[in-house]
Parts: C-alpha cells; structure tokens; sequence
C-alpha cells in the first residue's frame, strides 16, 4: 500500500488517503478509523467519563437505591463505579464468603 492508496473509514464510511489514517506503531496496519473520527471519539470517551465522575447519584443494581456515589466502590480499572453500593457490595462479599466456607467444611 502506498500513500497515494485510499483506505475507508469503518466509522464515518468516507473514503480517504490513507495519510488520513494512523498507522499502529510497529505494525504495517492502519487504524480503521480516520484522524478526526478518532478525535471525535476519544473527545465522546473522555466526555462520558467526565459525566460519570460529576454524576451526584447512582442507581445501586442489587437494592435498587438511587443513592450518592460516595456510597459507591470507585473501579480504576474500569474508570466507573462499582454497580453495587457499599453495604451492597459488603453483604455481597459476607454471603460469598460464607458460602465458600460452608463449601469447604463439607
Ligand atoms: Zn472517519
Ligand atoms: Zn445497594
């Protein structure tokens, strides 16, 4: 492929010079998204992650409750919170380890 070629964007379906394309270091592939549309996504990512972080509330999945994030498990890893609340999530933890010790007394 040379950098006359053409290369379409899997995101917004253009057509363009591959130059418009970053090519993956250490590889001799191409990103299939084109430059802005990476800009664009990246921009969306860093948004939503942004919105997560200054959301005041946050629905726990095991009680139900609409309760404050503080009341939530921060995952880095994930870069969101937990889905369970605090109390949730210890109960959670409590029950599992019981069940693994009932397990292994048998
Ligand atoms: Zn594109
Ligand atoms: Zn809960």
């Amino acid at each position: 492929m040379n950098e006359r070629s053409k290369k379409k964007c899997r995101c917004c379906r253009k057509t363009l010079p591959v130059v418009q394309f970053h090519r993956l270091e250490g590889t001799a592939a191409i990103h299939p998204f084109c430059r802005p549309c990476l800009v664009t996504a990246a921009r969306r990512r860093s948004a939503r992650r942004a919105g997560q972080r200054t959301a005041k509330t946050r629905c726990c999945a095991q009680c139900g409750q609409d309760l404050p994030v503080q009341m939530f498990h921060w995952l880095r890893a994930s870069g969101s919170f937990h889905s369970y609340c605090r109390p949730c999530h210890a109960a959670y933890m409590a029950e599992r380890y019981r069940r693994l010790q009932a397990a292994r007394r048998k």
